[in-house]
């Protein structure tokens, strides 16, 4: 941690600053600069409130050198983590795809949906049975029910399932039925439910929250990973900003900036960070070019009548040809879609 004093800090402020951080338990180098001094304060532990030092009488500012996040950074674990579900591996030089309707809405059309993108190359079918909705009016997901057709569709084409997981009290039924758990932007601070998922050994993606820093991200990431949990991979999804013509900003720069500090998996999904349907496959193809390691995306073989997100789901046509871009990028970039 770096403090840097005041330019007028007088000699007492000084030492009682010094005098704070010893007892906080900090080994002090302090280097007197013409203007300000700046005091080096090493050894500082991860849940240290750097404010205790910024409220100080002669404080200017404070910086923390080394990120709050341990597990899940890169100079914990130098190599790219691997996760492996049967014979699908996500991370490294594999570049996986997620795709299936936002919501299981019957059974007929989980099969119809699964049989599109198993036979376009996809491994991980994609379907909600529990919806996080904005309106308590909106379809709520079929329940269980739509966990039994998404694993039995799922399992007839040879695909894994993930779906999302809302509440802690679902740890169990999900995790019967599901190959990963999602968590949504609405719940990556839901820290009682990463506790729960920490404990568990099954797969967890973890989607950015809507107004969530990337160090808040990785925070929660560190929330699963210390409970024991090392299957964790992390999903952009876009930010809130004020931008009304996309449903969120898709941060593409988000991407390289994890893989430079966090070992873990960054699979993009393009369908709810633009939340239509036309600018679904650029920022596909954007996500791959900028080094994801996956997609999730949407694909719906009847929109119009979708019961939740529709607009962003992608026809069956304009997937198949995507899938197809994708492994081309993919190629140019030496990777490999599985
Ligand atoms: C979803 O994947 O259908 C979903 C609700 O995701 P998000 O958390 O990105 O809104
Ligand atoms: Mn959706």
């Amino acid at each position: 941690m770096v403090v840097i004093l005041e330019n007028n800090a007088t000699k007492i402020q000084t030492e009682s600053i010094i005098k704070n951080l010893e007892e906080f338990g900090f080994r002090v180098h302090v280097s007197e600069g013409e203007q300000r001094t700046i005091i080096g304060a090493i050894g500082v532990q991860p849940d240290f409130d750097t404010r205790k030092i910024k409220v100080l009488e002669g404080v200017y500012d404070v910086y923390r050198v080394t990120a709050p996040y341990k597990l899940a950074s890169r100079s914990f674990h130098e190599e790219d983590s691997i996760i492996k579900i049967k014979d699908v591996e996500i991370g490294g030089n594999n570049i996986v795809l997620m795709a299936g309707p936002c919501s299981v809405e019957n059974e007929d059309q989980i099969y119809r949906n699964a049989e599109i993108v198993a036979k376009a190359g996809v491994k991980i079918l994609r379907g909600g049975a529990f919806k996080p909705r904005s309106s308590p009016y909106a379809f709520q997901g079929l329940g269980e029910a739509g966990l039994k057709y998404l694993r039995a569709a799922a399992d007839k084409y040879g695909m894994l399932v993930i779906t999302e997981i809302i509440q802690m009290d679902q740890i169990d039924l999900i995790g019967d039925y599901s190959d990963i758990y999602q968590v949504g932007a609405r719940n990556m601070q839901n820290f009682s439910l990463l506790k729960e998922l920490g404990k568990t050994k099954k797969p967890v993606m973890l989607k950015r929250g809507l107004s969530a820093t990337i160090e808040e991200w990785l925070m929660s990431a560190e929330y699963l990973l210390s409970g024991g949990n090392p299957n964790i991979m992390l999903c952009v999804i876009g930010i809130r900003t004020f931008e009304k013509y996309t449903r969120n900003t898709f941060d593409l720069s988000a991407i390289p900036v994890v893989h430079k500090r966090s070992h873990l998996p960054v699979i993009a999904d393009p369908s709810h960070a633009t939340g239509l349907r036309d600018q679904v496959p650029p920022m596909a193809r954007a996500a791959i070019a900028a080094g994801a390691d996956g997609l999730m995306i949407e694909m719906h073989d009847d929109p119009k009548n979708a019961l939740s997100d529709g607009p962003q789901a992608l026809l069956p046509d304009t997937f198949i040809s995507l899938v197809k871009e994708l492994k081309a990028i993919a190629n140019v970039i030496g990777r490999e879609l599985a």
